[in-house]
């Protein structure tokens, strides 16, 4: 009898492959072992071995495999089931899932590029021949593709070889290489506290006669600390006084002054205290137990807790009581709120115990975190990690900590798997008969709704940590300050004073404003033309500091106009503001202090973000004005004031979400401000002050804001009540585009009648070139949503066999967000 095994290949291929293995392959193979096999006229890709069975495929030959690639499994069976689930969840192929699910070393194909690492420790004694072959190739040219390998060693199957000098840590594959960021120790100096007494600050002053450099320093150091009541780096000191560096180390060495570092980490130094024993307070403790009680009854436990209520420190205890069991706990979190700050804080508590799972962290960081997983071993008790952590190979899963649930980043949006990881990782937990808590300050409509239901057991928190207070939040009204003559360029006298009031305090200010570039659009007052994108539906936006326009979706630029391109007419004003036009405004208003943007402009080279946030935590950057971007996790001590520059352009979106992630926008803006024992101060201007969401902000009434949303959601079918499955069009050919659409949306309404909506353009129609049309599909509850699934297959295979609709792109969205 011969033997087979069913592979998935990491191709968007929408059925597993069948080959062919002789007795002692099936003998030696387990499912999760990967194997090197032929597909198409002449590649080999890495497949995983998904069954092992004796039934010869019915409609082609099966070919016979290259090689086997592993000792041991590399993919549990639970790793294969999740993959299954979330292809057919999310109706994409299980080849999606699996270039998403590994570490890309893990995916050899033909194609494949090898290159040196660059830390690459070579003992020629320890190579095999082959290997050093390879190695001796390297050296010569920066990087080779695997075929030529394979030229090389005149061999057809050199995967295994390539695996085996990955192990060694020698080469990358088909990786770009990322290093980590440590952010920089500085060196600060503040006075001993000795001389905090009067009659020794005399007698220090008279026995610095004799040295006036010193004298001078000192001198210098007063009326630098008396201007700005922050921190002083030993370097300002220099800098300002124009003393020498060596002056400064010998007040150091007569310990006059003493020099420190701040370190990153988001203890700061004035409350040294350090993580490795957490002391819950009253209120978390028994937010701790309702949790503990819910996850008996339920498997998914929601945790409502307010900005600065803890919830950290109580995941902590969770997870300490998971581990000490033996178990493995998932912390899973927005990429951008997966900050240094939070790793070293897991890290001070649970030592080597945490391992910490990036996209941006090298392969080889990435496979050694793999392995370790996989192994169970004492280093992978606790994985933290973003979105892709949920594929990683758990053995032994207890506990998952989904944090900012409410986050819309979990959702993948491009390329398939087109997975939420919230929602995933809720079937992942049940796959181990885990427990699972999704944390938010302010929670996703849905998971709200599931813990009204009782699906989901609920705990509440509504109390900062050590009686810090809520922040203080005001509306102003800039209509009514527009018209007074109040507003000076986008600020409101209101948040003038504030602004001025914190700095004055030595305190810092976060201003939030929803879009990036200086003003998004440039328009002509004579003809009302603006410059539009020539490969997208969008008019190009100003950016001040290259002058230049530039599309936000594809990147085209050109230089700004002087005069309109249609009329030639020089009357040519920018509409609406942007996170630039503010920092400018306040430069001018404030230019004794410092400015900093945090958006997708600044924060796009390597490790950008951490050396902004590293530099707003150093207090070297006074006022922070960023987007969406400020909103997650972020602790800084000293901001006192958060102000949110138009709440309307938030409101305004098209999108049925767009009032409730207003509501958790700014309540999660707000939680930035006034984590200390002072009331922080939050101002948020608007031109509709009554406004419901607005009102509800400033309140803090989540619950408020849940019904009325709710009610909407209900009234119009969206989710909680329907689900929703959004098919994307896209086609070079305008006219192509319209015909396809509208084929497969009359399709869909024969079978779904009024529930089909579309096809229809959205907002942006047209982007690199490409037209995109929209269908929406919303579900009822009691209908049966494997089933629509299936007709929404049967109708796409219709589609793909028209010629006429070839070369039309089709992108399906389960749950789009
Ligand atoms: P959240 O995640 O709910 O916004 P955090 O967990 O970041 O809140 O806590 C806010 C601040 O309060 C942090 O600086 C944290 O270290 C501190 N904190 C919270 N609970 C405790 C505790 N039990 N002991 C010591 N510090 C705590
Ligand atoms: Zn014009
Ligand atoms: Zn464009």
């Amino acid at each position: 009898m011969p033997y087979f095994i069913d592979v998935i290949l990491p191709l968007p291929l929408q059925k597993r492959f069948t080959y062919a293995i002789s007795e002692a392959e099936a003998n030696f193979l387990q499912e999760g072992m990967r194997v090197a096999v032929p597909f198409g006229k002449s590649k080999i890709y890495t497949a995983i071995t998904a069954a092992i069975h004796q039934n010869p495929p019915q409609v082609y030959e099966a070919k016979p495999i290259n090689q086997i690639l592993d000792k041991a499994p590399l993919i549990t069976n639970h790793q294969l089931k999740f993959w299954n689930w979330i292809a057919s969840y999310y109706m994409c192929a299980e080849g999606e899932v699996l270039k998403a699910a590994l570490p890309g070393a893990f995916l050899l194909e033909s194609e494949s590029i090898v290159q040196l690492t660059k830390e690459a420790n070579i003992e020629e004694t320890e190579l095999k021949d082959e290997e050093y072959l390879v190695i001796e190739a390297l050296q010569r040219q920066s990087s080779i593709k695997i075929q030529e390998v394979a030229k090389i060693l005149d061999k057809k199957n050199v995967l295994p070889i390539l695996n085996e000098l990955v192990q060694k840590g020698l080469v990358l594959l088909n990786q770009e290489i990322y290093e980590q960021y440590k952010p920089k120790k500085i060196r600060y100096v503040r006075l001993n506290s000795m001389y905090d007494n009067e009659a020794n600050m005399h007698r220090l002053l008279d026995e610095l006669e004799n040295a006036p450099k010193q004298k001078e320093a000192l001198l210098s150091y007063f009326s630098l600390k008396a201007q700005h009541k922050k921190p002083l780096k030993a370097k300002e000191l220099s800098d300002k006084s124009g003393v020498s560096a060596a002056i400064i180390k010998s007040l150091i060495k007569k310990e006059i002054l003493e020099e420190f570092y701040k370190k990153t980490d988001r203890v700061s130094f004035e409350e040294e205290s350090s993580l490795t024993n957490i002391k819950l307070s009253e209120i978390q403790q028994k937010a701790f137990s309702e949790i503990e009680a819910g996850l008996v009854e339920q498997d998914v436990c929601l945790f409502h807790g307010v900005t600065s209520s803890g919830k950290t420190e109580i995941y902590i205890k969770l997870i300490e009581k998971v581990i000490d069991k033996g178990q493995q706990a998932l912390y899973v979190l927005p990429e951008i709120a997966l900050t240094t700050q939070l790793i070293d804080r897991l890290r001070a508590y649970f030592g080597d115990k945490v391992l910490v799972y990036h996209s941006k962290y090298s392969v080889n960081e990435r496979v050694e975190v793999y392995q370790h997983i996989l192994q169970d071993s004492e280093k992978a008790r606790i994985v933290i990690g973003a979105r892709s952590s949920i594929f990683l190979p758990f053995a032994n899963l207890g506990l998952v900590v989904v944090d900012e649930e409410h986050e819309t980043s979990f959702k993948q949006f491009d390329p398939a798997p087109r997975y939420h990881a919230r929602d995933a990782a809720v079937v992942l937990a049940k796959l181990f008969k885990a427990k699972i808590i999704l944390g938010s300050a302010t929670p996703s409509l849905e998971s709200y709704f599931n813990a009204q239901h009782h699906k989901y057991a609920f705990v509440e928190l509504n109390r900062r940590y050590a009686n810090v207070l809520d922040p203080e939040i005001e509306i102003v009204d800039i209509k009514t300050k527009y018209k007074k003559k109040e507003m000076k360029g986008h600020f409101s006298d209101r948040m003038l004073t504030e602004i001025k009031d914190t700095l004055d305090g030595g305190e810092q200010v976060i201003l939030f404003q929803n879009r990036r570039g200086f003003s998004p659009v440039l328009e002509c007052n004579t003809c009302g033309h603006s410059p539009q994108c020539p490969n997208c539906d969008v008019s190009l936006t100003y950016h001040s500091h290259n002058n230049q326009l530039r599309c936000h979706y594809c990147g085209y630029h050109i230089a700004m106009q002087k005069k309109c391109m249609a009329c030639d007419s020089p009357e040519i004003t920018t509409k609406g503001f942007g996170t630039e036009q503010i920092e400018t405004e306040l430069k001018a208003i404030f230019p004794d202090y410092k400015t900093a943007r945090m958006d997708q402009d600044t924060t796009r080279g390597k490790y950008a973000y951490e050396k902004l946030i590293n530099a707003f935590e150093q207090q070297e950057i006074d006022i922070l004005i960023g987007t969406q971007m400020l909103s997650k996790g972020l602790d800084f001590r000293k901001v006192n004031l958060v102000g949110v520059m138009n709440a309307d352009n938030l409101l305004n979106f098209p999108d049925f979400r767009a009032h409730e992630r207003s509501f958790q926008l700014m309540l999660q803006v707000a939680g930035r401000a006034g984590r200390t024992k002072k009331r922080g101060k939050v101002l948020i201007q608007s031109y509709n002050p009554h406004h419901q969401i607005i009102q509800q902000v400033s309140t803090g009434d989540y619950s408020g804001m849940y019904k009325d949303q709710l009610e909407e959601r209900y009234n119009y079918k969206y989710p909680p009540f329907h689900r929703l499955i959004r098919i994307t069009l896209k086609c070079r050919d305008y006219s192509k585009t319209n015909d396809a659409a509208e084929w497969l949306a009359t399709g869909m309404k024969n079978v779904f009648k009024e529930n089909v909506l579309g096809p229809e353009f959205p907002p942006v129609a047209r982007i690199r070139n490409e037209y995109y049309k929209n269908i929406l599909l919303k579900i009822p509850q009691q209908q049966s949503l494997g089933k629509t699934k299936k007709v929404l297959q049967r109708i796409m295979e219709s589609f793909r066999a028209i010629g006429a609709f070839r070369g039309v792109k089709i992108v399906i969205n389960v749950d789009p967000i």
